[in-house]
């Protein structure tokens, strides 16, 4: 069986989405999805429309893993292999975290390159493959 890593944070179709919320009395956009509280300081509003988050981005800022990275992203393989991290400024203004797509590494992005989002298998395990968000890059780099 092929599940989601992490439940209700993206779909896994042929083309997968990151799921976010957008307040119903402010249209302000929240991604882990807010479901308390809108996070405008200015605004009381406490109920959400789910909303997909655009399927590209920009890289602002890149990494290599050399450690653990925090919940909820899960470590990937015992012994730890380290893999390039990504935060991606979408056009909805979010910026998200992710690991960049299997196969590519700090050498594929630069600030300001373009990447896409994919779901691959993050591990597998008894009750079969776990599915996480991955950064492809498919702009101009290095
Ligand atoms: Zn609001």
């Amino acid at each position: 069986m092929t599940t989601p890593a992490i439940e209700g944070w993206f779909t896994t179709g042929p083309e997968p989405a990151l799921l976010a919320s957008s307040c119903t009395e402010c249209g302000n956009v929240a991604f882990p999805r807010e479901t308390g509280f809108c996070k405008n300081p200015v605004c009381s509003g406490e109920t959400f429309d789910e909303v997909e988050l655009s399927r590209r981005g920009r890289v602002w800022s890149y990494t290599d893993a050399q450690y653990q990275p925090p919940a909820p992203y899960i470590p990937t393989s015992d012994p730890y292999v380290p893999f390039a991290l990504a935060a991606v400024e979408l056009p909805e203004g979010l910026v998200v975290l992710g690991q960049l797509a299997t196969g590519h590494g700090v050498d594929d992005v630069s600030v300001g390159s373009e990447v896409q989002l994919v779901v691959e298998t993050l591990y597998t395990d008894d009750e079969g493959e776990k599915l996480m968000w991955k950064w492809l890059p498919i702009g101009e780099s290095a």
